[in-house]
């Protein structure tokens, strides 16, 4: 058996272009005692992926040059000499860009077809979910009334951290990078969504969207959203530093305000955080996810490209705002 499989090429200096990305076929062998032949149904996109791209020490080790990209899939198994994984089941697990996959099942979560779209493991009920869940409800710990800022609003995370927020009764700011993502947000229920690539002055506009003040703030993209954020921080905030994507692709190290005044004069506290700091809780994650997204309190939005061969333009896609929510590859 002969599958696609997509290596990385070469590691980036700064935005990575296409040649990045190389095309390759692999010759698979049969599947074995205990093996299950896995058919790529989704491939998730992520903005870690670029981080995994750079040599050195990160908490994933970097992807190996010439060596096959890799990330959440959800796929099917096609042949199975596996107990417990029969032919039909669908399953999810960190698995190599590839058409077909061979795995002895390891890592690999069987996930239910009937509860939601099998695609939403990869968004809502999977690793983005579970990110904006501890980290909104376990570091933020917004109470009814608070402020929270979000930015990245619209994407996988920052769509499902604003929703949470509202659940918790809060007051939610969004950021985004286009009318319809603010559009969007509002639709969602957030109070205020602030378009940060038109705004004139972003730290005018938060002000005026938040004028209680901050106490939540749960960080994406960092960068000047994130300098004008601290300038609003109530005392006792509390800051969930997710993601940086605004400087991922930087060659320098970025350089920008001191915040730390800032934090002290509010006893404010700021946590970064990694969602695999959680895995012992993932369950009551998905659990609580999935029973809000069946009450219909929860809503998400996938932004879906067709095609293996596209896995690399739509990860491009995400460093231009491509994505309204969850970015995926349907590829079978
Ligand atoms: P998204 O779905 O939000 O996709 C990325 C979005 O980032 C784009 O759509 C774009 O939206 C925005 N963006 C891109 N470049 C910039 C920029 N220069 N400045 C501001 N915004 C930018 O991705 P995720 O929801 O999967 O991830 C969101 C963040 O959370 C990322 O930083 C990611 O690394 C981090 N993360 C952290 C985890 C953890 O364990 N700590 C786990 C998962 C994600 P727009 O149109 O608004 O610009």
């Amino acid at each position: 058996m002969k599958t696609k499989v997509i290596r990385l090429a070469s590691r980036p200096q700064g935005l990575p272009t296409a040649a990045q990305f190389q095309f390759d076929t692999l010759d698979l062998p049969a599947t074995g005692a205990g093996q299950v032949l896995l058919k790529t149904r989704y491939v998730s996109v992520d903005p870690y992926m670029r981080g995994r791209m750079n040599e050195g020490k990160s908490y994933v080790p970097p992807f190996e040059v010439g060596a096959p990209l890799a990330g959440g899939v959800v796929a099917e198994v096609i042949e199975s000499q596996h107990e417990a994984l029969p032919v039909g089941s669908v399953v999810v697990g960190n698995l190599p860009w590839q058409e077909y996959i061979l795995s002895d099942g390891k890592g690999l979560n069987r996930i239910p077809t009937d509860k939601a779209p099998v695609s939403y493991f990869l968004g809502l009920l999977g690793m983005p979910g579970l990110t904006a869940y501890f980290g909104l409800l376990d570091i933020c710990q917004p109470k009814a009334g608070e402020t929270v800022v979000v930015s990245g609003a619209a994407g996988a995370v920052g769509l499902i951290v604003g929703q949470l927020a509202k659940i918790q009764g809060a007051r939610v700011i969004g950021t985004a990078g286009s009318d319809e993502k603010v559009a969007y947000l509002r639709q969602l229920g957030f109070d205020e969504a602030i378009n940060y690539k038109t705004t004139p002055d972003i730290a005018q506009a938060l002000a005026a969207a938040a004028p209680a003040g901050v106490d939540c703030y749960f960080d994406n993209v960092g960068g000047a959203i994130t300098d004008a954020v601290y300038d609003l921080l109530n005392k006792h905030a509390r800051i969930a530093l997710c993601g940086q994507i605004s400087s991922y692709n930087d060659t320098e190290t970025p350089v920008g305000p001191r915040p730390e005044t800032k934090l002290l004069k509010t006893s404010a506290r700021l946590q970064g955080f990694i969602v695999g700091d959680y895995f012992s809780r993932w369950p009551e994650g998905v659990q609580q996810l999935t029973e809000w997204y069946s009450q219909g309190k929860l809503q998400t939005e996938e932004t879906i490209t067709e095609g293996f061969d596209q896995i690399p333009a739509a990860f491009l896609g995400l460093f231009k705002g491509d994505n309204t929510g969850k970015a995926i590859v349907k590829v079978s």
